[in-house]
């Protein structure tokens, strides 16, 4: 006989574990399946400084372990799985079905679910991207940036990663060239003051790589000016790419409501369009995606199932 669990939380990120810090605290039997295939943002993020109470800054890893060691203090239970699919099962009373999340080698039953599977890195499906990835092209400075140590590094993007991330890179490289498709950056105001300070970084305007070069490991990269139409080759051996994120929901295609770019659709609540399912950060649709908008939905996302799972009880 399977337990079966109050609440299921998918992710283990900001959001899944403010969930479990809420899920676990209002006494519900909780189980928090992380994947350590998909990080989550915050943990690849350098520095996270417009998160309150922190006024020097934290390093999402730092951070995000914080939230870990709390979820664990309340009794979150946490199983390592990579979630397939998700069912529904038997009626557990009446016409409510136990909810089936099935991961690659168990199945959990569960009252609830709280999805917070967060978001991966977009990648921008260039020559070259796929085979020098972990030869110099990568997607993570906070994991990657020791290898670039005196190096000539090329950063695709204008957001907020993009900024934060060059800026970042800047203790390491010799020189950065971040590589933008506009001639406006999306990042925030401070962080675009800080990039054009820093006399390592300069900003090649509507520009993007149309392939990545090298032998063994990254040489350089082909750039194309969309607006002249022109070409040329940049020296470098480390290309960063930050061009947006891609939301982790392939495994409830069907099972609730998508946006036309795959986030979960949720009312002001975190309920999706499917009873007892809720979700809650990146992975669901929205404007803003931060630790703290995250934190917030998770907490709402906790308290939607905890009413939920009182009521059909
Ligand atoms: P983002 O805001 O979606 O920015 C992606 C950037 O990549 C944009 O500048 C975009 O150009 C560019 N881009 C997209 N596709 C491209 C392509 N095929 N070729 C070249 N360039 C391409 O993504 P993000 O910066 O990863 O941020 C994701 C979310 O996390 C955002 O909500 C962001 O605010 C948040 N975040 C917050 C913080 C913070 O608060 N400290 C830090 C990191 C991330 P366009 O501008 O032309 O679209």
């Amino acid at each position: 006989m399977l337990e079966l669990y109050d609440v299921v939380i998918i992710g283990g990120g900001p959001a899944g574990l403010t969930a479990g810090i809420y899920s676990s605290r209002a006494r519900s039997k909780t189980l928090l399946l992380e994947d350590f295939a998909l990080p989550a943002q915050a943990t690849t993020t350098s520095q996270i400084e417009n998160y309150p109470g922190f006024p020097e800054g934290i390093s999402g890893l730092d951070l995000t372990e914080r939230f870990k060691k709390q979820a664990k203090e309340f009794g979150v239970e946490f199983k390592q799985a990579k979630v397939k699919n998700v069912e529904f099962g038997p009626n557990y009373r009446g016409s409510t079905s136990i909810i089936k999340i099935e991961a690659e080698n168990e199945t959990y039953n569960s009252l609830s679910l709280i999805i917070a599977s967060g978001a991966r890195p977009k990648e921008l499906g260039i020559t070259g991207e796929k085979e020098f990835r972990g030869k110099g092209v990568s997607y993570c400075a906070t994991c990657d940036a020791p290898f670039f140590k005196d190096k000539e590094i090329i950063v695709v993007g204008g957001g907020d990663t993009a900024v934060e991330e060059a800026l970042f890179l800047t203790k390491f490289a010799k020189r950065i060239t971040l590589l933008h498709r506009r001639d406006k950056l999306r990042a925030t105001k401070i962080l675009q003051e800080r990039l054009f300070s820093e006399q390592k970084i300069s900003v090649v305007w509507d520009s993007v790589p149309k392939e990545i070069l090298g032998r063994e490991k990254v040489e350089a990269v082909r750039v194309i000016n969309l607006k002249a139409e022109k070409e040329r080759t940049l020296s470098c051996s480390g290309v960063f790419i930050f061009a947006g994120l891609l939301p982790n929901t392939d495994f409830v295609k069907g099972i609730v409501e998508l946006d036309k770019k795959g986030y979960i659709v949720v009312d002001s609540r975190m309920k999706t369009s499917t009873e007892g399912i809720f979700a809650c950060g990146d992975c669901r649709s929205t404007i803003l995606r931060q630790v703290i908008t995250a934190c917030g939905d998770a907490a709402f996302a906790a308290f939607s199932a905890q009413q939920y799972v009182e009521q059909i009880l």
